[in-house]
């Protein structure tokens, strides 16, 4: 850390910062000269703390008293930590998403780096010979291999074991004075020139595959590529081949993948195909190894990145590609602080690098699908599954007027039975994990209702609890109605748990594994029974919409999503889209090897147009009159959404704040933009927060950015502003 020197006033000159606070605007300080360069990052005080700021350029006025312009406190970096590109695409997107400008660029650094730690690998050990007599080690043979070893470069202790080198040898090298441990910082690897493709394993490609593989690799410059491939068509390997001319050419590929995608086994798949280092960007690592793989990316280090939404803010030495998996996943929106689109800041990245892009889906988001009709990207198809994987045949079965069990018609377990029967493996999805969701008293109507929340306590029988997933506030079970003192209490509902339950007694001959959050908190557990469930350890799945995503288990022959009929009527447009998405994934677990499979879709409203569309024509064709509707309605995509929510434990206090701002806002609006609300949530009141929001709606951007700037100054002038939490989601993915 450079402390500046203490030099007369004249010598220092104007540095501007952006600060993690959330206000709208940057800041100015005075700095000795020579002064750090934009992308360094500085401390300075601010009220009475100091904080890490980071200098964005060097004005030559401020529109400040410069007789009360503070001094930097210290400089913190040589050279910067943000390049011009990066700050350049987050200087956009604090633009873009209104956003405080320093919250953006902090979202942008490893918390070690925020903190204000230098910006450095970790220092690693590594044995290094010495000059010396090694005339004592004339019987220590291991000694003198060792001494060898070390001869020919410095080795850190790991390599050296793996070797068979054990630490009494080094030590005792150490005490001779012939070798000695010194912490050095690892050197950046520069993997360029040393580019080899592992041929094994690499299938023929399909026509479908080959034909999008070799547009892809074509590509020059900004190029965005939309790849609707169905489940188990091939999307990675088109992946894996479209990269290649990319590594040879010594840039980077970053892969963006859902949270829940990012798995050994992916991470496996492309480190089988490629000799270079692949690295990975997730919110599990530990802050240490989070900076050590950022700045991997950073200097060039890493080849291959594959990481999760924040991964897409990483600075990159030669970034060359970047490819979307599972491009629809809402885990790419973060909700909350900076509410960023990954997906859409990828894009603008990939524009302002002009380097080529694709997003990958089975079941592509509407916007995709829109941007793809309108010729913004280029759509690639796989529309079949390679070798002799066969398409699931698809079922509505109607549970009206049936005796369900444990949510599972006759028929249904007919279809199971025959399954089992023949040696195959059986799926069933329920989205509610628990025993019932919700607790009820049978003499007197009472419901065990969240003191914090607008809703019911899910009943978890293990445990014998009640679980607010809402709030995650948990309480054991009354014993009695704390109304009526009645013992007669019931769950209503269905969840995870009790269909768990209910299978052992209706199919006591097979076993049943649940996966769901409640029993795979556990780090590793979720593998586990993965493995468990590869290795036909059990015949019987039940779990949740984590099952879902991407596991490829060769004798599931039959998946039934248990219940959907809440998603046919929710209050969010989006809701259809979501479960068109969900059902698609589930229907890919079926059917994936050579066996042929079967989807079971069990509902109320067997005659529902958005099922038979779904069950019965396929997504593209579901997709294509869902996405008629929101034109005719005006939603997204054919309009622009941004929406003010606002929180307090006083519903009062929210409407103190929204209304004045919907009505000072409503007479500056173009006839282009409508406001709509405030409105409550539908879950009004949250964790002892009520919860109330507003909502704008524009046909063109420019309009809608207009409007909401015109809105956050209203904002500031509102006295009612500081009794709420309030905030500002750009293309909100969903309502409160
Ligand atoms: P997706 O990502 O579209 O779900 P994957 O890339 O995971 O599909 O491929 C599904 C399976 O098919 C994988 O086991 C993969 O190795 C295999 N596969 C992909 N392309 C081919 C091909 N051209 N020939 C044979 N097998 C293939
Ligand atoms: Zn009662
Ligand atoms: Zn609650």
């Amino acid at each position: 850390m450079k402390k500046p020197a203490t030099s007369p006033q004249a010598q220092q000159a104007l540095l501007r910062v952006v600060l993690p606070v959330p206000l709208r605007r940057e800041f100015d300080y005075l700095c000795p000269q020579p002064l750090p360069a934009p992308g360094c990052r500085v401390s300075v005080p601010f009220g009475n703390r100091t904080l890490v700021g980071l200098v964005v350029s060097h004005p030559e006025h401020t529109e400040f008293d410069l007789s009360r312009i503070k001094p930097v406190t210290a400089v913190l970096d040589d050279t910067p930590v943000l390049g011009g590109a990066e700050r350049q695409l987050l200087a956009w997107a604090a633009q873009y998403y209104l956003h405080p400008p320093g919250e953006v660029y902090f979202q942008a650094l490893p918390t070690l780096l925020r903190k204000g730690e230098p910006a450095g690998y970790k220092p690693v050990e590594v044995w290094h010979a010495l000059d010396g007599d090694s005339a004592p080690l004339a019987r220590a043979i291991k000694q003198q291999q060792a001494l060898a070893l070390l001869t020919q470069g410095a080795m850190p202790p790991g390599e050296l074991a793996a070797r068979g080198v054990t630490s009494a040898t080094l030590n005792a090298l150490a005490k001779k004075g012939l070798a000695e441990k010194r912490q050095t910082l690892p050197t950046p690897s520069d993997w360029r020139g040393e580019v080899t493709i592992n041929e094994d394993g690499k299938p023929r490609l399909t026509t479908e595959q080959a034909l999008a593989v070799s547009l892809l690799q074509q590509a020059e410059g900004f190029s965005p590529f939309l790849l609707e491939g169905i489940t188990g068509s091939g999307k990675t390997e088109v992946y894996l081949q479209a990269m290649e001319p990319v590594l040879k050419a010594g840039r980077q590929v970053l892969v963006m993948v859902p949270e829940i995608g990012l798995t050994p086994q992916t991470i496996a798949r492309f480190q089988r195909r490629f000799s270079l280092p692949v690295c990975t960007l997730h919110s599990a690592m530990n802050e240490r190894e989070r900076l050590d793989a950022w700045l991997a990316c950073k200097d060039g280090s890493a080849a291959i990145v594959i990481g999760t939404r924040s991964a897409l803010l990483t600075p990159f030495a030669r970034l060359g590609l970047i490819i979307i998996d599972e491009e629809h996943d809402g885990s790419f929106k973060q909700q909350d602080g900076f509410r960023y689109h990954a997906r859409d800041l990828a894009l603008l990245r990939a524009q302002q690098l002009h380097i080529p892009i694709v997003l990958g889906s089975a079941t592509p988001s509407f916007e995709s699908l829109h941007n793809a009709a309108s010729g913004k990207y280029r759509l690639l198809t796989l529309s079949q599954r390679p070798g002799s994987a066969t398409l699931a045949e698809h079922l509505l079965l109607d549970s009206r007027h049936v005796q369900l069990e444990a949510g599972l018609s006759p028929q249904l377990q007919q279809l199971m039975a025959e399954e089992l029967e023949k040696g195959n493996q059986v799926m069933l999805f329920l989205n509610r994990r628990g025993y019932a969701p919700a607790l009820l008293c049978h003499d007197c109507g009472w419901v065990a209702d969240c003191e914090r929340c607008d809703a019911h306590y899910t009943w978890h029988k293990s445990g014998n609890r009640l679980h607010c997933h809402h709030c995650d506030h948990q309480r054991a079970r009354p014993p009695r109605c704390p109304h009526c003192g009645s013992t007669h209490l019931v769950g209503t509902g269905l969840g995870t748990e009790q269909v768990e339950q209910a299978l052992a007694m209706l199919f006591p001959q097979y076993s049943t594994i649940r996966i769901d959050r409640d029993n795979t908190r556990r780090k590793g557990s979720f593998e586990q029974h993965l493995e468990g469930i590869r290795a036909g350890k059990y015949q019987i799945l039940i779990g949740t919409q984590m099952l879902a995503k991407g596991h490829h288990f060769p004798d599931v022959t039959l998946v039934a999503m248990l219940d959907v009929d809440g998603a046919l009527f929710a209050g969010d447009f989006r809701a259809a889209e979501r479960l068109a998405q969900l059902y698609i994934q589930v229907a890919g677990r079926a059917g994936r090897a050579s066996k042929p499979g079967r989807v079971i879709l069990q509902t109320h409203h067997p005659d529902h147009a958005l099922l038979q569309d779904l069950a019965n024509q396929g997504y593209r064709h579901f997709a294509h009159t869902a996405l008629q509707e929101r034109h005719q309605a005006g939603l997204p995509p054919y309009s622009y959404q941004a929406l003010f929510r606002c929180q307090a434990t006083q519903g009062e206090a929210c409407r103190e704040f929204l209304v004045p701002l919907a009505q000072q806002l409503a007479p500056a609006l173009p006839a282009s933009v409508l406001c709509l609300g405030p409105f409550s949530a539908r879950m009004e009141r949250k964790a002892g927060q009520y919860r109330y929001q507003m909502l704008l709606q524009a046909s063109n951007r420019r309009d809608l950015a207009s409007a909401c700037r015109r809105a956050l100054a209203i904002a500031d002038t509102l006295p009612a502003a500081r009794k709420v939490r309030w905030s500002l989601d750009m293309d909100p993915q969903e309502l409160w």
